[in-house]
């Protein structure tokens, strides 16, 4: 199960607290639209609402008017598997004794395997890495209260076993916790909410935007390796690993694709940094034309980059029905396919006989970028040139993002020459590494293993798809090895 979801965690007493992480989880949806779910702690009990579908369809404002209390947590899953079943929804619930707990993830652990053998699961059984975490944590949560411990203890003991990427936040029937890994794969933030005026809170997020939307301010990122608790004596952050050993791998699709324009991570808004892609996307890969467009929406900021620096207007092409997923979300090829054209119709007057240059984000399998410079040359479109914002995705990724196989990842099999005749395109041109760096303004501290080949750990081969994955990657010859 690969994900790359939203988490949420809010805490405060006198607030509408279920409408609050209603707001914050939607403003995280474009982080996963297979399933919602939230966790509201009242009275010592934990109340847990989730389900397949968007946000706005689980709950509904009756919903949210019946879950009152003065914690919750909440989750927006993200999986290309597509399971379909509801119980795969987030947040996870785990009874220890006459307490509980709840638990929403983003990320993907690479020793899920040993993992369950420690807990006594046959081999196959194929427990979610979540399903692993939770199980784990319960047991260790089940001692520590014999002695008169609580969640805090649990984690601090279980947090240290558990590898690879996971952004946590967790809630018990008194406080929310939140948890970042100790490379940082996926973000978290800390907010709080207020102004110092009743009531007062705080709050954690994936994405700063989930605090601007329900007026919290940013006051920092939680640190890889850091554990915090919130509840009515304040707040205490821990590390379950010592700052010294931590090694910040911040997954740099999130500044590529991942998250919203509006976040901030690193200290920088994200919007600005894919403008600088652009820009420096134009200075590397220069071509005479008559228009730059963006491949809505992601494409769009490096774009604008690409018109300013080259000094060719910018203009639209294409519009997107705003009412649709992102259709890498499509479980299969057919269905992807027919998405496009779902989500994306040209503007012909607009492009009919122009040179343009088709900025996007990314290219992956190339079904979708194939389909549009078919669609903009059936439009009129004189010449197509494709300026990419990242590097090839050439590696597959064991922490949360969901590689296709070998034989559909576009660049993993193909020189420049043979992806412009597959796409049939004029020209195409990626950014390199260096230039993606420099656009964020941040030289050191990401995970670009999917676009370099280095991986930040040992290349996981513990499970069988993971090392499926590597075997067909030939990853044993990679630098850091299997
Ligand atoms: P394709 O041409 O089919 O490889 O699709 C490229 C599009 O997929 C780009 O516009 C990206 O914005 C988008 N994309 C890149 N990575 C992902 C991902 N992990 N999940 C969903 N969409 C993605």
């Amino acid at each position: 199960m690969k994900e790359a979801c939203g988490v949420f965690g809010i805490y405060a007493p006198g607030a509408d607290i279920a409408h609050l992480a209603f707001d914050g989880i939607f403003a995280l949806q474009h982080r996963g639209q297979e399933s919602a779910g939230m966790a509201v702690a009242e009275d010592g009990q934990i109340m847990v609402v989730k389900d397949n579908g968007l946000v706005a369809s689980v709950f509904d404002d009756r919903t949210l008017q019946s879950l009152t209390g003065d914690a919750a947590i909440a989750h927006s899953r993200y999986s290309t598997a597509g399971s379909g079943d509801w119980r795969s929804a987030q947040p996870v619930f785990r009874s220890v004794g006459d307490v509980g707990f709840a638990l929403a993830h983003n990320g993907n652990l690479t020793n899920t395997e040993d993992l369950a053998s420690q807990l006594g699961a046959l081999p196959g059984i194929g427990l979610t890495d979540s399903d692993t975490m939770a199980e784990l944590i319960a047991q260790s949560y089940a001692a520590h209260l014999a002695k008169g411990g609580g969640l805090r203890e649990a984690l601090l003991e279980t947090l240290p076993k558990i590898e690879g990427a996971f952004s946590l936040s967790l809630l018990d029937a008194t406080h929310i916790y939140g948890v970042r890994d100790p490379h940082g794969f996926r973000p978290l933030c800390l907010g709080r909410l207020g102004d110092g005026e009743e009531p007062d809170g705080w709050v954690l997020a994936s994405e700063t935007p989930a605090l601007d939307v329900i007026g919290a301010t940013f006051v920092r990122e939680i640190e890889p390796g850091e554990l915090i608790r919130i509840g009515p004596d304040g707040v205490s952050s821990e590390r379950y690993v010592p700052s010294g050993e931590t090694e910040p791998h911040l997954c740099i699709f999130e500044f590529v694709y991942f998250a919203r324009p509006d976040s901030r991570l690193m200290g920088r808004e994200v919007h600005g940094t894919r403008r600088r892609m652009g820009e420096l996307l134009a200075a590397q890969a220069p071509i005479e034309a008559d228009m730059i467009m963006g491949v809505p929406d992601s494409g769009v900021p490096a774009a604008e980059g690409f018109a300013l620096a080259s000094g060719i207007p910018y203009g639209q092409g294409l519009i997107k029905n705003r009412y649709i997923g992102r259709t890498f979300i499509s479980p299969d090829q057919k269905a992807r396919d027919k998405g496009v054209r779902r989500k994306l119709n040209p503007l012909k007057e607009n492009i009919a006989g122009k040179r343009l240059v088709v900025v996007d984000d990314s290219i992956v399998r190339g079904t979708t970028t194939r389909a549009l410079v078919r669609m903009l040359r059936d439009a009129g479109a004189a010449e197509v040139h494709l300026r990419i914002s990242s590097p090839p995705f050439m590696w597959p990724c064991f922490y949360g993002i969901d590689t296709p196989s070998r034989t559909e990842l576009l660049a993993a099999n193909h020189t420049i020459p043979e992806i412009v005749e597959y796409l049939n395109c004029d020209s195409l041109a990626y950014i390199s590494l260096e230039n993606l760096k420099s656009a964020i303004g941040v030289a050191e501290g990401f995970c670009d293993a999917c676009l370099s080949g280095n991986y930040p750990t040992a290349v996981p081969v513990e499970s069988p798809r993971a090392r499926a994955r590597a075997e067909e990657f030939d990853l044993a010859a990679s630098p850091t090895g299997v």
